[in-house]
């Protein structure tokens, strides 16, 4: 049956569903979509803790799903490290960044314009260079403000099927999924940061948001990057 658009009562789904159907439930919309667009399905992987529930789930599903990473140069030692033995253990990663010259400290006085630029304009180029027709998240609508507004598929790109297939789990059951499947995570999680981005931009808070430590003092405290709000036609204009 082909991946359809759907509205959903995800609320519904957040509490209705356990630990268990929602592993089977994610499982499930992986699967359905990698048989219907096979190759032309990629994992957007942040090497946050979702995208490695994400990636596991799909590498239940298949060892030969690609993935791609978006890197830039505020990361924090610490995640490029991470992403050094994340992409010698599963070479079917691939890496994009945007290496453009800046502004210094553009991250303070246009946060919205640094992320486009080293954020979505990398994942706009991922998408075009690997053919994508379904790309992957670890979006969750629990995870602050700004992700109650989503479904798990989604077509916000004509022709571009957005899959967000734990968009339903709490933080508490990523972290159940990784303890229980072993997974390997960013060292970053043991210093109590909740929600990981670039080091300028991401700080240790006590606020119940998960995301809350992200982009403080900015105007775009607990906001997005972008790559789940803004167009990734290759050929957008920013
Ligand atoms: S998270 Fe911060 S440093 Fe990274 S691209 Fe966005 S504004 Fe720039």
């Amino acid at each position: 049956m082909p991946v359809q658009v759907a509205q959903v009562d995800v609320k519904t789904l957040v509490d209705g569903l356990n630990f268990a159907e929602k592993v089977d439930r994610s499982l499930g919309l992986i699967r359905e979509a990698y048989e219907e667009y096979g190759d032309r399905l990629v994992v957007a992987n942040s090497l946050g803790k979702d995208s490695c529930v994400v990636w596991d789930l799909a590498k239940r599903v298949s060892a030969n799903i690609r993935g791609f990473i978006i890197t830039t140069r505020f990361k924090p030692a610490e995640t490029k490290q991470f992403m050094r033995e994340t992409v010698a253990r599963y070479p079917e990663l691939q890496v994009f960044s945007n290496e453009v010259e800046i502004p210094d400290r553009l991250y303070e006085t246009e946060p919205d314009r640094c992320c486009d630029l080293l954020k979505v304009e990398p994942t706009r180029q991922a998408i075009a260079e690997m053919n994508v027709s379904c790309w992957v998240t670890g979006l969750r609508c629990t995870e602050g403000r700004t992700r109650t507004d989503f479904q798990e598929i989604e077509e916000r790109d004509p022709g571009l099927i957005k899959l967000n297939p734990i968009l339903i789990w709490y933080e508490r059951e990523i972290w159940q999924y990784l303890a229980l499947h072993q997974v390997p995570v960013n060292p970053l999680y043991a210093l109590g940061y909740r929600s990981l981005g670039c080091a300028p931009c991401t700080h240790i808070t006590s606020d119940p948001d998960e995301r809350a430590g992200r982009w403080i003092g900015t105007s775009k405290c607990g906001g997005e990057c972008g790559i789940h709000t803004r167009p990734l036609q290759a050929d957008y204009q920013i």
